[in-house]
Order: structure tokens, then C-alpha cells, then sequence
């Protein structure tokens, strides 16, 4: 970036422009650890400053970088060509919630749990809930389509947006869809913005569906002794035409690194477990958490165990949250996928996930929202070691081919980003990828908006 746009965003920012090397460096990375340094931070507080800056990004020619809390799994957020990152944080408001229209209007730096709790608190329910919700952002959500563990029955990000305000790539803003439960009215650009990773719009404003808060939950945890059982009840359980609101699944691989530290007993043969979440009204919920016990015992479950109130439900929710920081204890560095297969598929991808581990001598850790088949595929690497990590590269690569040979998606709720860009033809083909191309020059023809995301660029190789 020039002197010249520097001083111009100066006159739009004052003092919430920052070019200290101090703050740069903070806004250089996401959860992937990627790490490249932007020229500078800017913190907007309205859409109009959003604009302008997008104005003058388009006549100085610099990147520009929307960022929520820089959570992402896939580098959206990094600034990998330099320019400017957008922190969306200070737009950070709940600027109305209609309870008679069960709809809230908020800005994209609300943090996500924020808006679920003063749903909440009115009876109301925003049922999107990456595990990241107490940092991460609805912009950020909205962007990735973030799904989560109650995905499987209410849905992803996307299900929530009725409508948008978003500045385009050109610094044009827009208005997208409908404050209304449904509306039919031309092409659906809300769809187009939702996922699109900060590549064609920055999101300002947001129209989000609000549904009635269940009225009561069950919590079921079952331990197999292998994936293949515990893959078959995810299955059986669907099978049942039950559709819990959690439908979790930790492979031995994922058990083991717990075991010591889960909290509660874990049987030594356990090599998968599931955690069943049913809600709803009282009676019905009864019922169905019944149905679930008794479809795990069908597929072999050697413990089943329900929680009998709310502290039990957190205990048996201890063993699914100390995964993620126990990985970071057994290796410092892990390549973490999320492809999701067709549901029918798990066990045969389980299968395959364990055979790779063996023909690559690599360590891979598999949990995630089984229920909705999408598997966290982590690859644990030292990051000092070149043939461990060629290894490493070798098998993410073969999982996706799996995936795609399964029909599945090779990203379920994390997004392309710079670490999935070298692996999108493999799913979308040669025209899938030129159709979004044209599509991106028409939001955005000068590049402006996070470039380097989603598209392999020339000379790229997987970042
Ligand atoms: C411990 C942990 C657990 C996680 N669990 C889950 C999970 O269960 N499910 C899941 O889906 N994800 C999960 N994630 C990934 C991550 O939290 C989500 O992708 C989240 O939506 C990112 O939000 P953010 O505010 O941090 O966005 P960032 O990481 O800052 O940005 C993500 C993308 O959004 C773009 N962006 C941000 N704000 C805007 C805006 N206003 N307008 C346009 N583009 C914007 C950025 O440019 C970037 O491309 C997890 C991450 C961590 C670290």
C-alpha cells in the first residue's frame, strides 16, 4: 500500500487506522497459524466507512481483508498478498431482535454465543453453533457458513440469513433478500454472499431467523468397540427416522487422547463413542431418547449412559470438549480437514481414514458431527519433520479423493480458503470454477476483496 492510500484511509479512520508493526502481526494469522502481514488495520464502525474504504481501494488498487475474530480453520482471514484487513469487531451490535417476527437485525461483529444468549433470555432460539462461539462472529458465520454440532437438525448458517446489507468489491452497497419467512424475488444474492469468504462483499448488517427455544433436551452417550459398530448406529439411529440435535462421534483415535482427562469413566475396549442429543417437548423427548438407547444397544453398544440434569449433561459433554485442546498437547501442529460423506458412507470412510493412518505411519485423529457425516479429519505432525509433512500432504490429498469418490464435500463448514484453494476443481470441475470466477469479477472486478481465497493463483501450491 502507497503513502497516498494510507493517508486517504487515515482521513476516513483517524486513530482507529493502525500500521504498528505491533498490531499488524496481531492480525496476520487465523486458527490455521498461517501468517502473513497485512500493511495495515482498519476498524470500521459503520457501513459508509465500509464503502469508502472499498472506494478507495478500487482507485489505489490495494487488497482489502474482512476479518471477524480471526477463528477460521481454512486462512480466509490472512493477509496473504498484504493490504488492508477490515476488522469487523467494532460493528458489534444487536440492533433489534422482533419477537413477534421471531427475526434479529445484528452487525457482523456480534459475537455468535452473544446473540444466542439474548435469544435466549427471550425465549428464542439461533440454533447455529460452531463449537468457536464464544469468539467467533456472525460476519465470520455468515461468510464461512458455519455450521455446528446441532446441524444435523436445525441446519447451518445459511438456513438462518433472510437478508443482507453487504458493500461490494465495486464499494457499491447493497440490500439482499427478505425480512420476511419467505420471498422469491430475482436471483438470490443473500445465498451467493453466504460462504463466499469475504471474496465478493463485506457483510454489514444482517437479517437472521430466530425459531422458539426447545422445550426440553436429552443427552445420551454410548460407548462401541469399534467405528464400524459406532457408525452403523449413527446410521441405525437415522435409520429410525429420529433426528436428534446432536449426533457426535469420537473414533479410538480421539478416545485415546481423553481418556485420562474425560472426567468420567471410559470403558478400556471403547474404540468409538457417540454422543446423542434429542430435543423438543417433554414427552416426545422422552420417547425418543429411549428409541436412541435402544438402536445403540442393536449396534453393539457395550455402555450406554444418559444424562439425569443439566450438570450431568455438561459431564458427558466433557469427553467431546477435550478433544480439541488435547490434540494440542500431543503434537504442536495438526492439518485439520472437516469433508463430510453421505451419511450411509461413514463406515466405509472411517475405514479408510484408519488403513491411511497405518500405510502412511502417520497419526490421524477423527471426530466430529457424524450425524450429518462430516468428519474432523485431523493429520498430527510434528512440523519439523520435511517427510512426516510430505506425508502428511500425500494422505490429505488421498482423503479428498475418497470423499469425492463417496460423493461427499471435501468442506463441510470451514471453507476453501488458501488451504483447500489447490482441491476445489477436484470437487466443482473445470466449469464449476469458471462459473465462480465470472461470478467474482462481477462482484468484484478489480480483485479488491481478500484476494488469494477460494482460487488457486498462479504459482500457488497448498498453503
Ligand atoms: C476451537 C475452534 C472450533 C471451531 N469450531 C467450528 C465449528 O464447530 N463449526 C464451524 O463451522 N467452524 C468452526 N471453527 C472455525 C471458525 O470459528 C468459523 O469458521 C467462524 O465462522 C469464523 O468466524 P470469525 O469471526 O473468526 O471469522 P474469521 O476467521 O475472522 O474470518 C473467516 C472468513 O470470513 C470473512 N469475513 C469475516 N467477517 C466478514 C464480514 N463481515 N463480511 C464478509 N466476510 C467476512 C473473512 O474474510 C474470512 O474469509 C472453529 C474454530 C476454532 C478455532
Amino acid at each position: 500500500m502507497d503513502n497516498q492510500a494510507l493517508s486517504a484511509l487515515r482521513e476516513v479512520f483517524g486513530e482507529r487506522l493502525d500500521t504498528s508493526r505491533e498490531q499488524c502481526i496481531c492480525y496476520s494469522y487465523d486458527a490455521t497459524g498461517k501468517m502473513f502481514l497485512p500493511d495495515a488495520v482498519a476498524f470500521p464502525t459503520s457501513a459508509d466507512e465500509v464503502r469508502r474504504t472499498i472506494l478507495l481501494a478500487n482507485e489505489r488498487l490495494f487488497p482489502v481483508i474482512p476479518r471477524g475474530a480471526g477463528s477460521g480453520f481454512s486462512g480466509g482471514s490472512v493477509p496473504v498478498q498484504g493490504g488492508l484487513v477490515l476488522s469487523m469487531e467494532r460493528m458489534d451490535r444487536i440492533l433489534s431482535i422482533d419477537e413477534e417476527n421471531l427475526v434479529a437485525v445484528v452487525e457482523p461483529g456480534v459475537v455468535t454465543e452473544t446473540l444466542k444468549e439474548e435469544a435466549r433470555k427471550r425465549g428464542l432460539f439461533y440454533p447455529p453453533d460452531p463449537a468457536s462461539l464464544k469468539f467467533c462472529t456472525i460476519g465470520g458465520n455468515i461468510a464461512e457458513c458455519s455450521g455446528g454440532m446441532c446441524a444435523v437438525k436445525y441446519g447451518v448458517t445459511r438456513d438462518y440469513v433472510l437478508g443482507l446489507e453487504a458493500v461490494l468489491g465495486t464499494g457499491e452497497l447493497v440490500r439482499t433478500g427478505v425480512v420476511t419467512v419467505k420471498g422469491v424475488v430475482g436471483y438470490d444474492l443473500t445465498r451467493m454472499l453466504v460462504g463466499s469468504e469475504g471474496t465478493l462483499g463485506i457483510v454489514t448488517k444482517a437479517v437472521l431467523k430466530l425459531i422458539p427455544y426447545p422445550e426440553t433436551i436429552a443427552t445420551i452417550l454410548a460407548f462401541f468397540r469399534s467405528n464400524h459398530d459406532g457408525s452403523k448406529a449413527v446410521v441405525g439411529i437415522i435409520g429410525e427416522r429420529i433426528t436428534p440435535c446432536a449426533l457426535e462421534l469420537m473414533d479410538r483415535t480421539a478416545i485415546d487422547c481423553v481418556r485420562e482427562n474425560a472426567g468420567l469413566p471410559v470403558p478400556a475396549e471403547a474404540g468409538c463413542a457417540l454422543l446423542i442429543e434429542v430435543d423438543g417437548p417433554k414427552e416426545s423427548v422422552s420417547a425418543e431418547a429411549e428409541r436412541v438407547e435402544q438402536a445403540c444397544r442393536r449396534y453393539g453398544a457395550i455402555e450406554v449412559g444418559r444424562a439425569a440434569d443439566a450438570e450431568g449433561r455438561e459431564r458427558l459433554w466433557t469427553l467431546r470438549r477435550s478433544i480439541s485442546p488435547a490434540l494440542r498437547q500431543v503434537n504442536p501442529v495438526k492439518i485439520n480437514e472437516d469433508i463430510v460423506v453421505p451419511r450411509s458412507r461413514l463406515p466405509e470412510m472411517l475405514a479408510f481414514l484408519a488403513d491411511l493412518a497405518s500405510r502412511q505411519n502417520l497419526r490421524i485423529v477423527n471426530f466430529g458431527h457424524a450425524g450429518d457425516g462430516n468428519v474432523h479429519v485431523n493429520v498430527m505432525i510434528s512440523g519439523t519433520d520435511e517427510d512426516e509433512r510430505r506425508r502428511a500432504d500425500e494422505a490429505v490429498a488421498e482423503v479428498f479423493r475418497k470423499t469425492v469418490a463417496l460423493g461427499g464435500t471435501i468442506s463441510g463448514e470451514h471453507g476453501i480458503g488458501i488451504s483447500k484453494a489447490p482441491f476445489l476443481e477436484m470437487e466443482v470441475g473445470p466449469l464449476g470454477v469458471s462459473v465462480m470466477k465470472r461470478l467474482k469479477t462481477c462482484f468484484d472486478p478489480n480483485g479488491i476483496l481478500n484476494p488469494g481465497k477460494i482460487f488457486v493463483e498462479e504459482g500457488m501450491a497448498r498453503r
